[in-house]
């Protein structure tokens, strides 16, 4: 009875895991999706409270208690620190794995006929990839977070990838002598353990911190493998399942990451991408025109066609509620207000939607990049908040421009373009935006939920327009 009760816990859990994901595609159900990955949680861990294999109930509450107390902080952090804490919560999901496979690996000693040829290889690829996801996601944390003695650039050295590679072999080969004397060979256990934990940290240093969202995605990939792996161990279906779930969907969002910035894995994960350019000659002395929220509010008073470009700069200004509030100035006189969506705006896939989705700006005036660019030469004005790489031309056509090829939404081709940054300073990519300096750009300097609210103050009466 208590087996069926907990294989259709298992069942349901693993059909609510793929619809949840399967929801998760589109905004409008998004919602629908989180709370069917919440109830199969639930439901997982309720069916496998039924397995009459437990010995200590006090412990499991402890560990309740403990999950707990980390996971309601964690879900308080603003939604700008959110990649960071989806590392933190990688790291934890790969030291459960790594912690789970060093159990096992203890207990079986006492009962060797356990060691199968095939688990103990299952064991060794769960501790390898659950150490490494550890220490490597708390480092890409770290990174993110900007600790201050993780260094944010990277760190680079004459044949890291060569010693990289070297840990990773002697790990596998420790692996391997292990599957072929689990007990003989027991001493080479914390050895795997230490080389997996040092991999994760010098997997991570070489890589900047712009490219860690990418880079925590393939952390996620990791950690659902070694969830697989973990469920080999223990022979427990609902594990390889969610866990196969997690580590392919962390793939496919790295390719798209990856895709939509035009770069490739390996440039992801050698490129060392983020190192401080050196200069080819003297800088050129351009400057750029600025403009008053006077007048910016005038020349969106006068438009009929206004694309809104939003970019990681509203994110770290929280200004949504204010976009909305010019989305809401601009459609009462009648204007077309639509919103211009980059895959990689931002700081992960899908922030601008969830942002704009928070401050209630109907779906259907998000369009995708590839929608709205063949509309851009019929705009009247686009309006950029805080958004550089995004709308960088250089990517276009500056072959030594870092993100050259990585597509762009086309605000340079707009007839007048109006952009919201606090400086000239540059983006995630550390590169000038030409677009910034071109003679139909006019820049409004500040905040941008300062000026987006100095733009509805201005349109709402306060100037009379
Ligand atoms: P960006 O290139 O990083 O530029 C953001 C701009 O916002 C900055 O130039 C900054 O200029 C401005 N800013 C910051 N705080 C602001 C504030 N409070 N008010 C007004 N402006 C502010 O951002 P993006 O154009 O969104 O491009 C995203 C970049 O992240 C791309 O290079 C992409 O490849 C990368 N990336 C994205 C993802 C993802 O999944 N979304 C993943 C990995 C990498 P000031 O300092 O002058 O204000």
């Amino acid at each position: 009875m208590t087996f069926w009760l907990i294989e259709v816990a298992y069942l349901v859990a693993s059909a609510l895991f793929v619809m949840s994901l399967y929801w998760m595609n589109d905004p409008k159900t998004a919602r629908r999706g989180v709370g069917a990955g919440v109830a199969a949680m639930v439901v997982a861990v309720a069916g496998t409270l039924f397995n009459p294999g437990i010995v200590n109930w006090g412990w499991i509450a402890g560990a309740v208690a403990v999950g707990f107390l980390l996971g309601v902080p964690l879900s308080w952090v603003p939604l700008t620190a959110v990649p960071q804490r989806t590392a933190v919560s990688h790291a934890f999901g790969g030291l459960a794995a790594g912690l789970v496979g060093a159990a096992e690996f203890v207990l079986w000693q006492a009962h060797p006929e356990s060691f199968t040829a095939f688990r103990t290889f299952a064991l060794v690829a769960e501790v390898i990839l659950g150490f490494l996801t550890f220490t490597g996601s708390l480092m890409a944390a770290g990174k993110l977070q900007e600790v201050r003695w993780i260094p944010q650039r990277p760190v680079t050295y004459p044949g890291q990838n060569a010693t990289n590679i070297g840990l990773l072999g002697a790990a596998v080969l420790c692996g391997i002598a292990l599957v072929w004397k689990p007990v003989e060979l027991a001493f080479l256990f914390p050895v795997i353990v230490a080389l997996a934990l040092a991999f994760g940290v010098l997997l991570i240093i070489p890589i900047g911190g712009a490219d860690m969202p990418t880079v925590i995605s393939l952390l996620n990939s990791y950690a659902g493998l070694s969830a697989v792996a973990m469920g080999f161990v223990l022979e427990n279906r609902l594990l390889i399942i969610a866990g196969a779930l997690d580590g392919s969907s962390g793939l496919i969002l790295s390719v798209i990451m990856c895709r939509a910035m035009n770069r490739s894995f390996t440039n992801v994960l050698f490129g060392a991408f983020g190192q401080v350019q050196q200069k080819a000659g003297p800088a050129e002395t351009r400057t750029a025109k600025r403009e008053t929220p006077e007048g910016a509010a005038q020349i969106l008073g006068m438009a009929s066609q206004v694309v809104i470009v939003p970019g990681y700069g509203m994110a770290v200004a929280q200004a949504q509620q204010r976009v909305r509030e010019l989305y809401d100035e601009l459609t009462k006189r009648g204007i077309d207000v639509r919103f211009a969506i980059h895959p990689v705006a931002g700081r992960m896939p899908g922030h601008m939607n969830v942002l704009l989705a928070e401050a209630d700006i109907p779906y259907d005036k998000l369009i995708e990049m590839d929608d709205i660019n063949p509309e851009m030469p019929q705009t009247d004005v686009v309006l950029v908040i805080g958004a550089n790489d995004v709308v960088n031309p250089a990517a276009r056509h500056d072959k030594a421009s870092p993100i050259y090829g990585m597509p762009i939404i086309d605000a340079d081709k707009a007839r007048m373009c109006l952009a919201i940054k606090r400086s000239m300073n540059p983006g995630f990519a550390g590169i000038e935006n030409e677009l910034y300096f071109a003679d139909h750009t006019y820049m409004l300097f500040g905040d941008a939920k300062v000026v987006v609210g100095d733009l509805v103050k201005q349109l709402s009466g306060g100037s009379g327009l």
